[in-house]
């Protein structure tokens, strides 16, 4: 029997992925899209979102996801949970077919939208690896109601690691945020939040180069990257906030990237290979938002349907 052919197959359930279903499928493509949990989205364990458009009292991370969600369902989205293992071009009578190859099946595929997001970096530092699950997390969201009236660490400056830093405030007695330059990166408006909170504490031109303890973590040791002086702070949590990388490894070399292995897209979102599309956080030069995401969600949903339109010759000349 010959299989199912969808018009778009799209990997990723976060807000990239999900607007990019309520795009094609508006236009009546036939949608599949593959929902993974692990990595999760970044929006299920971004806490409170306030700089959505169109939420003036904010919302949390995952009621927007799954409004996003629904939103794309009451289209007709179908959705299939499991992880995308590889995808390949098969070309034969039916043309030139993406078939996309999860853990316990295969699909096929007129167009393929990555929305893959990104998942943290991690530090590389000693203890790091052993302290994992006991005291060193890269999620406040996931983790930080395991440190009520402790103190932890957080590492890094940008605007993920002070969010991280001001949510672990709700549980922990004191938060250390020790970043390596000798201002915050993060916008002004959280920069100042955290400035003005009682409970953290800036550790400016500083980096962490241990993590140690017995059974579980006890404490860090710093070095000051200004006077070269090391010092300990003990704390039971140690939080991780440096940096993404992109969920791209299973790709090979299927399109072409920046070194950091970020897509490359054109304006349409259009990836290197025909039929293929990228969006969100995985893409290069993204500006890792969500309404940025959803943004480009829309122009490859877009695109994907021009893609369709012309392959079946409906294209509106
Ligand atoms: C702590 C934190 C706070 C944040 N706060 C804000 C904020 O206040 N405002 C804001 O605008 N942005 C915020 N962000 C950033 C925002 O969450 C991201 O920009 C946004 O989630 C990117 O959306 P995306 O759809 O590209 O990727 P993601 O939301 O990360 O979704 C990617 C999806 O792809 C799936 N996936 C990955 N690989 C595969 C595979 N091989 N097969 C199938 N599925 C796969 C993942 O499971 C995931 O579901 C925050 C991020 C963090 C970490």
């Amino acid at each position: 029997m010959e299989s199912l052919i969808y018009d778009t197959a799209i990997i990723g359930s976060g807000p990239a992925g999900f607007t990019a279903a309520i795009y094609t499928c508006r236009s009546r493509l036939k949608t599949l899209l593959f929902e993974c949990f692990v990595p999760p989205s970044q929006v299920a364990v971004a806490d409170f979102i306030e700089n959505y458009p169109g939420f003036p009292e904010g919302i949390e991370g995952f009621q927007l996801l799954d409004r996003l969600k629904r939103q794309a369902q009451n289209f007709g989205l179908e959705l299939h949970a499991s992880r995308v293992d590889n995808i390949a071009l098969e070309s034969g009578d039916r043309g030139d077919i993406w078939r996309v190859k999860t853990e316990d099946k295969i699909y096929y595929s007129l167009t393929v939208i990555l929305a893959v997001g990104a998942r943290h970096r991690q530090l590389g530092v000693e203890g790091e690896d052993k302290f994992r699950g006991k005291g060193v997390s890269y999620c406040a969201v996931c983790d930080g109601a395991f440190f009520k009236d402790k103190e932890i660490v957080v590492i890094g400056g940008g605007n993920s690691a002070v969010s991280e830093a001001l949510y672990l405030t709700r549980f922990a007695k004191k938060v250390r945020l020790i970043h390596r330059r000798n201002r915050l990166r993060a916008v002004a408006a959280l920069a100042q939040k955290a400035e003005g909170n009682r409970r953290i504490e800036l550790v400016l031109d500083s980096v962490v180069t241990q993590i140690y303890g017995k059974e579980t973590v006890q404490g860090v040791r710093v070095r000051n990257v200004v006077s070269g002086q090391e010092s300990h702070l003990s704390c039971c949590g140690v939080f991780i906030s440096v940096g993404y990388t992109p969920n791209t490894n299973f790709l090979g070399g299927l399109v072409k990237m920046d070194d950091s292995g970020y897509i490359v897209v054109d304006q349409a979102m259009r990836a290197s290979k025909p039929g293929i599309f990228a969006c969100g956080d995985c893409r290069s030069n993204s500006l890792r938002q969500i309404i940025a995401a959803c943004g480009d969600g829309a122009v490859a949903g877009s695109s994907a349907v021009d893609y369709v339109d012309h392959i079946k010759g409906q294209a509106y000349e």
